[in-house]
C-alpha cells in the first residue's frame, strides 16, 4: 500500500484516519494530504473537535474510514 506523508509537516505514515479526514474535510480526490496538526491547523481549529469528527465518521460507517 502507497504511504502517504503531510503535506504541511512531512510527517510520514499518516493514518487511515488522517487521510480519510483530509478526503472528507477538504477534498475527496485530494493529492495532498495532512496529519490532524495541520489539518487543525489549516482548519482552524482544535485537533480535538478533529478526533471527535472521526469518531463521528466512524459511526457513520463512512468509506474513507
Ligand atoms: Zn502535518
Amino acid at each position: 500500500m502507497e504511504k502517504k506523508s503531510c503535506y504541511g509537516c512531512g510527517k510520514e505514515a499518516l493514518s487511515k484516519s488522517e487521510i480519510g479526514l483530509t478526503k472528507k474535510l477538504l477534498d475527496k480526490d485530494s493529492k495532498r494530504f495532512y496529519c490532524v496538526d495541520c489539518l487543525a491547523e489549516y482548519l482552524e481549529v482544535d485537533v480535538e473537535i478533529l478526533l471527535a469528527k472521526v469518531e463521528e465518521f466512524k459511526e457513520q460507517d463512512c468509506k474513507f474510514f
